[in-house]
């Protein structure tokens, strides 16, 4: 445990007031420190349990000035900053947790592949979408006629007039920033549908990269305090529908090398970016290995079993660095744990406190219900953990698989496709 730094002020600052400033706001009640948010509306989960409420848009700086004021330290529940207009802030000797200069590669998907690059981290193979304005005349799958090579690979002269010709179809086009649960990601499946893009989108605020094939998906969520000292939380694995969390499984059952692979990547960003804070990885895992997809300078959905699951919480930690204390154990204090989301269901859903009171009524089970105003489809309105029993790996995934049957046949997911 690294030394103590004491808070000069028992309180801090999250700009956001959504579901992860509300948990932000029930580890710091716990830990006796004041938690303020900057939050657009009074119905926004946070506002609740918050100790102050800036009522500002979330990219009104000053504003974050008025809630600078009475904190220690101010952190965020959303990456898509304007890093410019905080700027002048940080000059006055507002401390952000972490740092502005730590945040900048981090809140755009294309300077997150820029960093993953410069760190020789394997990530995606990925192109600026800007780059291939007016370069798309070889098509990959043209490449494969005259001039091409005999036994059908693509031509060292097709990709240079064009790279996507190395990567070939289907493609997944980024937005790179303001992206979430799949809103501005795009499948790609051919050379018209890349054309349409270009069309469509500005090119400078895109990334295209190789769709991976992957078996599973991980994410980790790590920490670093104000000495240095970093934390992780055991690996998990998590589960997409339609490109939105649908559960997290912990701990991941993988060998002990790619854990310490996953480990060894979280903390190569966090001493490189002098990282003080949360940092949450998303990871693609199969034949190619371990590969990030995604870094968020912030507590993550792929966190939340942390809070019953663990010694501190992923919110217990973030609450900790941002106002000053050193990390306390990530321990995990159970076999396992699986945390299910609960999506709003919309027309073909409701019935909700029945549905709720039967998953509070299951073993081991710890309901956490944001209380947003509006239940729309796929909107994330809460969360069930349940810790797991079995000792033994396999029994454990298939504890948890059965579970996951429990509670999906109480609460299912939306049958709507995702907007
Ligand atoms: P978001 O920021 O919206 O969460 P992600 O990059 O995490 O976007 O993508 C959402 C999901 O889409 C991922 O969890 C994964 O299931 C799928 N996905 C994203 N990128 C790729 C890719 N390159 N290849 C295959 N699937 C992908």
């Amino acid at each position: 445990m690294s030394g103590a730094e004491t808070p000069a002020i028992a309180a801090i600052g999250i700009v956001g007031g959504g579901q992860l400033a509300l948990m932000l706001a029930e580890a710091a009640a716990q830990q006796g420190v004041e938690l303020h948010v900057q939050t657009p509306s009074t119905d926004d989960p946070a506002t609740g349990l918050a100790t102050a409420v800036v009522m500002a848009d979330l990219a009104d700086a000053d504003a974050t000035r008025r809630l600078g004021a009475g904190c220690r330290a101010i952190s965020f529940e959303n990456e898509w900053l304007d890093l410019e207009a905080l700027a002048p802030l940080a000059a006055e000797g507002l401390m952000f947790r972490p740092s502005l200069a730590a945040l900048e590669p981090l809140v755009n998907k294309r300077r997150q592949r820029e960093l993953l690059e410069r760190l020789h981290l394997p990530s995606p193979r990925w192109w600026p979408l800007d780059q291939l304005q007016g370069r798309l005349a070889l098509d990959p799958a043209a490449s494969a006629g005259d001039g091409a090579p005999a036994d059908g690979s693509t031509s060292e002269a097709a990709i240079a007039v064009n790279p996507m010709a190395s990567l070939g179809y289907p493609l997944m086009a980024k937005a790179a920033t303001g992206g979430y649960d799949g809103k501005g990601t795009v499948l790609i499946p051919d050379q018209p549908a890349l054309e349409a893009l270009l069309e469509r989108v500005e090119p400078a605020d895109w990334i295209l990269e190789e769709f991976v094939d992957f078996d599973q998906e991980f994410a980790l969520v790590a920490c670093r305090d104000g000495s240095g000292e970093v934390g992780w939380f055991p690996l998990a694995c998590t589960h997409q529908h339609q490109q939105v969390c649908d559960w997290v499984f912990a701990p991941a059952q993988v060998e002990h090398a790619v854990e310490a692979l996953a480990r060894n990547v979280a903390a190569s960003i966090l001493a490189s970016l002098d990282y003080v804070g949360v940092l949450s990885i998303e990871f693609f895992y199969g034949s190619g290995g371990l590969l990030v997809n995604e870094l968020a300078p912030r507590t993550h959905n792929s966190g939340h079993y942390t809070i019953e699951a663990c010694a501190a919480s992923q919110f217990d930690q973030q609450v900790r660095i941002v106002s000053g204390a050193p990390l306390a154990s990530t321990d995990l204090l159970v076999p396992g744990a699986l945390m299910v989301n609960l999506l709003g269901l919309g027309q073909s859903g409701g019935q909700e406190a029945e549905r709720l009171a039967a998953l509070s009524q299951l073993s081991g089970s710890h309901v956490h219900w944001y209380g947003k105003r509006e239940s729309r489809p796929w909107r994330k309105l809460g969360h069930l953990t349940v810790l797991l029993e079995s000792n033994n790996p396999p029994d454990l995934e298939q504890e948890a698989a059965r579970r996951l049957a429990e509670i999906r046949a109480i609460w299912p997911l939306p049958s709507a496709p995702a907007p």
